[in-house]
């Protein structure tokens, strides 16, 4: 059977989905032997590759460069899964989106710094005025809920797609 690609990427998140991917421990090497893994903070490649048949994306979209990286996976991903709450609701991320972006920005960089108290406005990427989750921004094919999911559900669903099969999630996954 031929293999599928795999990408993973972590925009605004807590990184705890990718820490759930790799609770799979030692089903790991099954996942090998049905995916290549061509992008993920998990290995060490740089640039995103131009066509993926299965990309992971945690976390809400909070920055202007999380945009620009959505779009970009979108146009390169068959079928891209929303890996986690924060990217299918915005959920921790979006806990800021009762207040406003400069109320945010002077609470982070002058409120609760004892000294350089500055905002930056170069060399990071810009916050949106709000977090949004990744359907916001471009079509989400898969969406995994949990906080995290769990690794027996990313499990289920990676092989799933692997099997040719759309995942069951209905029944399976949860938020939370
Ligand atoms: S869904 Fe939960 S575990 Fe995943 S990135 Fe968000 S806060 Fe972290």
């Amino acid at each position: 059977m031929n293999k599928l690609s795999l990408a993973t990427i972590w925009l605004d998140g807590c990184s705890g989905c990718h820490m759930s991917l790799l609770d799979i421990d030692e089903r790991i090497i099954q996942l090998t032997e049905k995916f290549d893994i061509l992008y993920s903070p998990l290995i060490d490649v740089k640039e995103f590759p131009e066509k993926v048949d299965v990309t992971l994306v945690e976390g809400a979209i909070s920055s202007d460069e999380d945009v620009e990286k959505i779009e970009m996976i979108r146009r390169n991903t068959n079928t891209l899964i929303a890996f986690g709450d924060c990217a299918v609701t915005a959920n921790i991320p979006s806990m800021r989106n009762r207040f406003s972006l400069e109320q945010v920005l002077t609470r982070g960089y002058i409120e609760t710094t004892p000294n350089n108290k500055v905002i930056p406005d170069e060399q990071i990427p810009k916050l949106l005025d709000k977090a949004y989750p990744v359907y916001h921004f471009v079509d989400v094919d898969i969406f995994l809920q949990g906080c995290p999911p769990s690794a027996d559900l990313i499990f289920y669903t990676l092989t799933e797609i692997a099997e040719g099969r759309t995942p069951e999630l209905s029944e399976r996954a949860r938020f939370g």
